[in-house]
């Protein structure tokens, strides 16, 4: 069977409903910013794979997901270089409306040479079923887009029309990731980096790179998401530099990184945060596993 397989961005303006369209195209609330693997060019945010089709949807800095900073952003040339390497952007634009906002990006369009597919959200908000192709007829000569596909993330309306739509603009390829790509497994997984990058923050000179953070429980509760978690260190003076006096250390690493994992999933955490020193950890083989994925 014939598959196919790209990256793509979700830009567009604030409050148009990229977040919305994301979480409901990956079917996850996970909107990382700070899944940074390190194999690959791009920030992967989230990973849809369909019976033929994997959409591997990428963060855009300064255009992202959760961007309110879109407008100074939009024109840095750096934080649009990522445009440069997708196979395909999907534009979110609320209804008609046609803003300041829109002209920037489609300034910023200019150069990339890639296909855009106009996303028309928010059309459960339409009064009339015939404002749509006014809307549609009004948007089309704005821009020389591949496509314009009207939905409704809120409402779920017209999304697998957008998939099948966008998926005729990926080339064709194997996945290149599994079809099972963000488990809980990859939660942890990000979670576990967002820890790492917290202690890194505050400790960057202190800590040896390769100190590591192992999840070891990651769990849905009703309320909240329940996280424990092990920094594991290889040197006592490490330990006590993590741990800090009367755990001031700690407690500042564990709340930052419990509120930018809040952001992510978008849900309240629970995190609990242990520092465990272990002699030659890089030689066992039931922690590196953890950390190949
Ligand atoms: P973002 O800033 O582009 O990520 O936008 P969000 O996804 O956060 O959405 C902004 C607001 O628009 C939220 O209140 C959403 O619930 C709402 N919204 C998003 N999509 C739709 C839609 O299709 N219909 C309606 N009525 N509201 C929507
Ligand atoms: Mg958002």
């Amino acid at each position: 069977m014939e598959t196919r397989c790209g990256y793509v961005a979700i830009i567009g303006r604030p409050n148009s409903g990229k977040s919305t369209l994301f979480n409901r195209l990956v079917g996850q609330k996970i909107s990382s910013t700070s899944y940074k693997p390190q194999t690959t060019r791009h920030r992967i945010v989230g990973v849809k794979t369909g019976s033929n089709v994997q959409f591997i949807f990428v963060d855009t800095p300064g255009i992202h997901l959760g961007g309110k900073r879109l407008l100074n952003r939009v024109l840095n040339k750096n934080a649009l270089n990522v445009l440069h390497d997708v196979h395909l952007i999907f534009w979110v634009i609320d209804r008609g409306q046609w803003t300041q906002e829109e002209e920037h990006i489609k300034k910023a369009l200019n150069n990339i040479d890639c296909p855009v597919i106009l996303v028309v959200n928010k059309i459960d908000k339409l009064e009339r079923r015939d404002d749509l192709l006014v809307i549609l007829k009004h948007l089309s000569i704005k821009f020389s887009f591949a496509e314009i596909v009207p939905i409704s993330a809120l409402k779920q309306d017209n999304i697998a029309d957008l998939i099948e739509t966008g998926k005729r603009y990926l080339p064709e390829s194997e996945f290149f990731y599994p079809e099972e790509y963000l488990t809980d497994r990859d939660r942890a997984f990000i979670a576990s980096e967002t820890i790492r990058e917290a202690a890194f923050m505050y400790l960057e000179k202190e800590l040896p790179y390769s100190t590591h953070v192992e999840i070891e429980k990651y769990e849905d509760q009703a309320e909240r998401v329940h996280i424990s978690a092990i920094i594991w260190v290889e040197k006592n003076g490490q330990k006590a530099i993590l741990i800090g006096r009367k755990g001031e250390m700690l407690k500042k690493i564990g709340s930052r990184a419990r509120s930018e994992i809040q952001k992510q999933i978008e849900s309240k955490v629970h995190l609990e945060l242990w520092v465990k020193l272990k002699k030659d950890w890089q030689d066992n083989p039931q922690i590196v596993g953890n950390y190949e994925s």
